[in-house]
């Protein structure tokens, strides 16, 4: 048995649906520009720039209905609501036809991110993990299993701030559809239980102030709610 010299890490992990058990976060993939209004919105062309990967720490996974103290070093918070894929089964150079013998459960989720700091990243092509990789920046509702919701193909997907409707979209509408992103990422990294990927955010991000509660919904997986202290 293994001696660490400090007190060993507490494993990140986040709530499942009609479970007392956890789901634990091993890494946090994000898909950038899957939505074609969304890149439209930020300057970019989705037919000639398709969509990427990141990452954020799996200590950054915030739980449904926290309070988080407000993130230090921006004055532009943005909400990006995102269904959020849990991989169960691991694997590399995973086939499309495959891709959902891999599959857990799936959330809504926040990806929530420094704007300012993402648009100075960009401006001097430097990294985004500053922007988008700090603490409490991954908000993940309770997963709900495959085996209670299935593989939903249509879904509406909300983001309000106190209660106002701020994004409104369908994850139909996906550019890469989760069997494509889960197919393409396992060809650049191998995937494993514990894993989740962000898929994207469409039209409508902005600014969420201190005070704000932010929830982000999907029709029939509940909703991840934030509060910014
Ligand atoms: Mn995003």
């Amino acid at each position: 048995m293994t001696t660490f010299a400090l007190p060993a890490i507490v494993q990140p992990s986040v709530a499942i649906q009609g479970s007392d058990a956890r789901f634990p976060v091993r890494r946090i993939f994000c898909v950038g520009r899957n939505y074609a209004d969304h890149a439209r919105e930020m300057g970019n062309d989705p037919d000639k720039e398709p969509p990427f990967f990141f990452t954020k720490p799996a200590d950054a996974v915030v739980d449904h209905g926290a309070t988080i103290p407000f993130p230090p070093e921006t004055g532009n918070l943005h909400h990006e609501a995102e269904l959020v894929v849990a991989i169960g089964t691991g694997g590399a150079d995973i086939a499309k036809e495959n891709a959902r013998d891999h599959i857990w459960g799936y959330a809504p989720g926040n990806d929530l991110t420094r704007r300012d700091l993402q648009n100075d990243a960009k401006a001097t092509r430097r990294p985004w993990d500053m922007s988008k990789g700090f603490d409490n920046s991954a908000v993940c509702g309770a997963i709900c299993p495959v085996s209670a919701v299935g593989h939903p193909a249509h879904a509406r997907l909300t983001a309000s701030v106190d209660g106002a409707i701020r994004q409104d979209g369908d994850i139909a509408d996906m550019i890469w559809p989760v069997d494509d992103i889960i197919a393409y990422l396992s060809r650049f990294v191998r995937l494993e239980a514990g894993d989740l990927v962000f898929t994207g955010t469409p039209a409508g991000v902005g600014a969420i102030m201190r005070g704000q509660t932010c929830t982000v919904a999907i029709e029939g997986l509940g909703e991840a709610t934030v509060t910014l202290a």
